[in-house]
């Protein structure tokens, strides 16, 4: 099966090549867990889980690695700023343990709620201290780092090919965006990022440190990442993942310590999720249009619609979030819901072999082989359920209904889950009589059947294609 995915270092689609024959190796950029996810954080955990999803459909184990950031990282993406956990802290009175352990609490059960797959691993930052501070010392040992009086830096300069994922002209790089921060004048190049923060100036009472060769201090962000990922992947491994606004920063930094560090590739294929959108512009933390899964929910939304919603886009478009949309999408999952309703309520053993679905199944996954073609894969979806609406053969409905639970391992939509009770053989087997009088027009007998049924607490919908039973 050939899996092709869009690779931002390339700027093409390439097939996968597993380094491994027997796995793929993913490595997913987790939160930071000082505050809630917002949905648009949580659209790009569904765009992973779905790329998760497929991998293992087409058949391949996925060893699934992913941080969770509850070191605090400061708040821009550059080096600048205060500790967010810190902040998340004052706000609440906690601790940061406490803000990182709630708020890591907080994401399980947003991830639970959308279905999204658990990460095999899931990799505090703060547990992985020692091999962070391991692979600073290597990047000294190498000649790419250097220390002042107030931190560690990466060197860039050392390091041609740093902006190899973002193609940004380094002298086009943003750092030090905010007023007030006082910039370390000790610093070569202003795009150099820090590897380590000394606990001095003003980090001087910054709650969470460790001692390092360097002095007590905490890791620059990046570094949880580099440091993570190879220690439960190797270097290089097959797929990292994130938002795309990792591209220029995050990831191109972590690229710079891995590679630079050990003279091979981090990653082979670096996968983006587009932003999620209100009215134009990208959900930020900090700003009002901050919504979360609980927004959602208190607003009577089903949080698998909104997994439904962002399956309706493609993960490397823009989408913008508005209330009507995800009503839209809320109700078509509820047609779908129907549908399988309808086909769960045809008794089990009544599969016969059937080749029809075969081309189908085939569409379904070109589609999602394709880079992970959500809408064309809800369109085959949508397919089948438009020719098949009407009513099935009841061994073509087991067939269907079958089928749409192993598109779902890729969607997860829980599909199976909306099973209600089966109907009983005895039921069933009464419908199907009923069925052959009605065929022969013995239509008392039929009625007397349709009496039986009703009285065991059961009802028939006599449709162009057959009878439906449904429990009363
Ligand atoms: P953070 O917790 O800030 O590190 O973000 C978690 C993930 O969400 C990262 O992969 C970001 O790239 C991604 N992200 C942030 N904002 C958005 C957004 N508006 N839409 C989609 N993904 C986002
Ligand atoms: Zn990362």
């Amino acid at each position: 099966m050939t899996m092709l995915l869009y690779n931002t270092l390339t700027r093409q689609k390439e097939e996968l090549r597993p380094i491994h024959p027997k796995w793929v190796g993913l490595y997913t950029c987790g939160p930071t867990v000082y505050h809630y996810a917002h949905i648009g954080n949580l659209r790009t955990y569904l765009f992973e889980d779905v790329l998760r999803r497929t991998l293992e459909y087409v058949g391949y184990t996925v060893k699934h690695v992913m941080n969770i950031t509850d070191v605090g990282h400061l708040t821009s993406d550059a080096d600048t700023g205060e500790d967010k956990l810190e902040k998340g802290a004052n706000r609440e009175g906690k601790t940061v343990w406490d803000v990182a352990q709630f708020y890591t609490n907080a994401f399980l059960k947003d991830i639970e709620l959308l279905n999204i797959k658990r990460a095999e691993t899931l990799a505090p930052a703060t547990e992985y201290i020692s091999q962070q501070i391991d692979l600073i010392k290597k990047l000294f040992e190498t000649g790419h780092a250097y220390e002042t009086t107030q931190a560690v830096y990466f060197d860039v300069s050392t390091f041609p090919e740093y902006t190899k994922l973002s193609r940004q002209k380094l002298s086009e790089k943003k750092t030090g965006v905010r007023d007030e921060v006082v910039e370390d004048p000790e610093k070569k190049h202003p795009a150099d990022f820090a590897l380590w923060f000394k606990r001095v100036g003003k980090f001087a009472d910054h709650i969470m440190h460790w001692p390092s060769p360097w002095g007590d201090g905490f890791p620059g962000w990046h570094i949880e990442c580099s440091a993570i990922s190879s220690a439960l992947l190797g270097q290089p491994f097959d797929i990292h993942t994130g938002g795309v606004d990792h591209i220029g920063v995050h990831h191109t930094n972590e690229i710079a310590q891995s590679e630079a560090a050990y003279g091979k590739p981090l990653a082979t294929i670096w996968m983006h999720g587009e932003f999620l959108l209100t009215d134009e512009e990208k959900m930020a933390k900090s700003g009002e249009n901050f919504l979360t899964l609980q927004t959602l929910i208190h607003k009577g939304v089903d949080p698998i619609s909104y997994r439904y919603f962002i399956l309706m886009a493609h993960y490397r478009t823009k989408l913008t979030f508005s209330w009507e949309a995800l009503q839209a999408a809320q109700s078509g999952l509820d047609k779908l819901r129907d549908f399988v309703r309808k086909l769960q309520k045809v008794p089990a053993g009544m599969a016969g072999e059937s080749t029809e679905l075969n081309e189908t199944r085939k569409r379904f996954t070109d589609a999602m082989s394709d880079d992970l073609n959500t809408p064309e894969a809800l369109s085959v979806v949508w397919e089948l359920v438009h020719t098949y609406h009407q009513r099935p053969s009841a061994f073509l409905a087991n067939k269907i209904l079958n089928l749409l639970y192993e598109f779902d391992d890729v969607l997860g939509l829980r599909l199976r889950d909306l099973c209600e009770e089966p109907i009983p053989r005895e039921i069933a087997e009464l419908a199907e009589k009923r069925e052959a009088h009605r065929k022969e027009k013995n239509w008392n007998q039929a009625d007397e059947i349709r009496k039986k049924i009703e009285d065991a607490g059961y009802e028939l919908d006599d449709t162009n294609a057959g009878p439906f039973i449904r429990k009363k």
